[in-house]
């Protein structure tokens, strides 16, 4: 076969769940298809079955969930966060949102995560909380992290958007910090299109948090027939995703095996196809503490520099597939650079680590033809 007759493996392909049609049809023909309805509860419980958390609070997306950790948390302006360079803007945007700044420490060079090690140099008399993204689902140190939370009193929170399932020294990622988001975008491991979740590590927040997500009402409590009328108590917006959008995600929760266990066969082909290939090149592999264990997010390589990456995603686009680089550096973003500031020492490995990184194809439906296919075109490159 030549290579114009080699079908196109694309970057992403979203995966429908068994029950998924059946139940966004329930949804749809039950008659309720506003927020906190029967799936709603459903997704929610399967969620704290998952993550150990005792509250989670579905949510329209990621972004809103860190919103809604930012209003909890009482940021007020100039209260500083600190949170890596390397990661999706929402994790920073959302801290900018209320006023605070964002301080970007830069990251490890080999797990791409927070670099624990400079985070204690970025701490100042105005630091309120530190935010952690754990790349890839690889979990960060989360012990020398939450020590210098602890000593310093500032907030944990996680934006655990690629970390559903991995754990840390055992431990569920996710259940580190005061509160933890997630994200059920299209693009993530257990999807509704546009969706998230609130964990909530600590009761006292619970009563707030509900309000928060309702406009800032008491509604919850009033459809529990806690209180005989709702009123504005705080501020707050609307969080709620539609319970259509939730019974997708029920569905999607419960397949959640499935899914993770088609990612994890094509995440460990990649991992062992290319391994004397990386080695023999000078490209480097994912990561993995022995400590953690990661979701099968996604799958990167680190080439040499800016010009081979680039030539190696038009290599594989020439042989029929996909693939993507990631986040751009936040510090040198134009928001960055007018709503928050680098840590001392700036983030030389994030602006060298955005411009190698690229991703590979992964997601259930990969089949085996299209990841042999992958990894022969991923073989016959050789950075030049
Ligand atoms: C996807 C992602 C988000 C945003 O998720 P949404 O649900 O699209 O808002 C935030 N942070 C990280 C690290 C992400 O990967």
């Amino acid at each position: 076969m030549s290579k114009t007759e080699l079908s196109t493996v694309p970057f992403h392909r979203r995966y429908v769940a068994e029950n998924e049609l059946h139940y966004i049809s329930e949804a749809i023909t039950c008659g309720r298809t506003s927020g906190d309805g029967p799936f709603t509860r459903q997704a929610a419980t399967l969620l704290s079955e998952l993550t150990g958390a005792s509250d989670a609070l579905l949510t329209t997306s990621c972004t809103h969930a860190l919103e809604m950790a930012a209003i909890l948390l009482n940021l007020r302006p100039d209260d500083e966060v600190i949170v890596p360079s390397f990661t999706f803007m929402s994790t920073a945007n959302a801290f900018a949102l209320r006023s605070a700044v964002p301080v970007f420490v830069d990251v490890r060079p080999d797990t791409l995560n927070l670099d624990e090690r400079l985070v204690e140099a970025a701490v100042t008399d105005r630091t309120r909380a530190i935010a952690v993204v754990h790349y890839a689902g690889v979990g960060c140190a989360m012990d020398a992290i939450a020590e210098i939370a602890q000593r310093y009193g500032l907030a944990l929170i996680e934006d655990n958007a690629h970390g559903l399932g991995g754990s840390y020294r055992g431990r569920a990622l996710g259940s580190f910090g005061v509160m933890s988001a997630l994200s059920f975008h299209e693009t993530k491991n257990v999807q509704c299109g546009e969706g998230g979740a609130l964990l909530l590590n600590d009761p006292a927040l619970v009563t707030r948090a509900e309000i928060v997500r309702e406009k800032g009402t008491d509604r919850s409590r009033f459809f529990r027939g806690q209180v005989d009328k709702y009123r504005w108590i705080d501020i707050g917006s609307s969080y709620l995703p539609s319970d259509v959008l939730a019974a997708q995600l029920a569905s999607q929760l419960e397949s959640f095996d499935e899914i993770q266990c088609r990612r994890h066969g094509v995440w460990r082909a990649y991992d062992e196809g290319l391994a004397d290939w990386a080695a023999k090149c000078g490209i480097s592999q994912p990561t993995v503490p022995d400590d953690c264990a990661h979701p099968a997010h996604l799958y990167y390589l680190l080439l040499p520099d800016l010009r081979s990456r680039q030539e190696f995603i038009a290599h594989l686009a020439a042989h029929g597939v996909r693939a993507a680089f990631h986040y751009q550096p936040l510090h040198a973003s134009p928001a960055g650079l007018r709503h928050g500031r680098q840590a001392p020492g700036g983030c030389p490995v994030t602006e060298q680590i955005a411009d190698r990184l690229v991703r590979l194809p992964l997601y259930p439906d990969l089949d085996e033809d299209s990841v042999a296919q992958v990894i022969d075109a991923v073989l016959s490159y050789e950075p030049t």
